[in-house]
């Protein structure tokens, strides 16, 4: 199995996924539709509810679900930060 990386980092090790903020999500399901690479899923045990369950398949600094979302319910960590922690891991490679 190949390992995932990003710019020869790997993947798992770069801290970039979207967070949701329940208190906001309306469970409308777009974020959902919107992903293709399926971070997200809608799970239907208690209630519907939104959950990340494939955090390292996030993009490395992509936004569109943080865009699309009505309730401006999903959101990122900073670039500036992330683009430090990228530079550590390559320093420490
Ligand atoms: S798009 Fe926003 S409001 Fe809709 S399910 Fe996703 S996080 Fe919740
Ligand atoms: S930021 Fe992009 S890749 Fe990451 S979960 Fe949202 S739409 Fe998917």
């Amino acid at each position: 199995m190949t390992e995932e990386t990003y710019g020869g980092t790997p993947r798992d090790k770069i801290p970039w996924d979207p967070k949701i903020d329940y208190q906001k999500c309306t469970t409308c399901g777009k974020c959902v539709d919107f992903c293709h690479m399926k971070t997200f899923t809608i799970e239907e045990k208690n209630g519907k509810k939104i959950t990340i369950i494939n955090p390292n398949r996030c993009v490395v600094f992509c936004r569109g679900c943080e865009d699309i979302c009505p309730a401006g319910a999903i959101t990122h960590p900073s670039e500036e930060e992330t683009e430090k922690i990228i530079e550590q891991l390559k320093k420490e490679a």
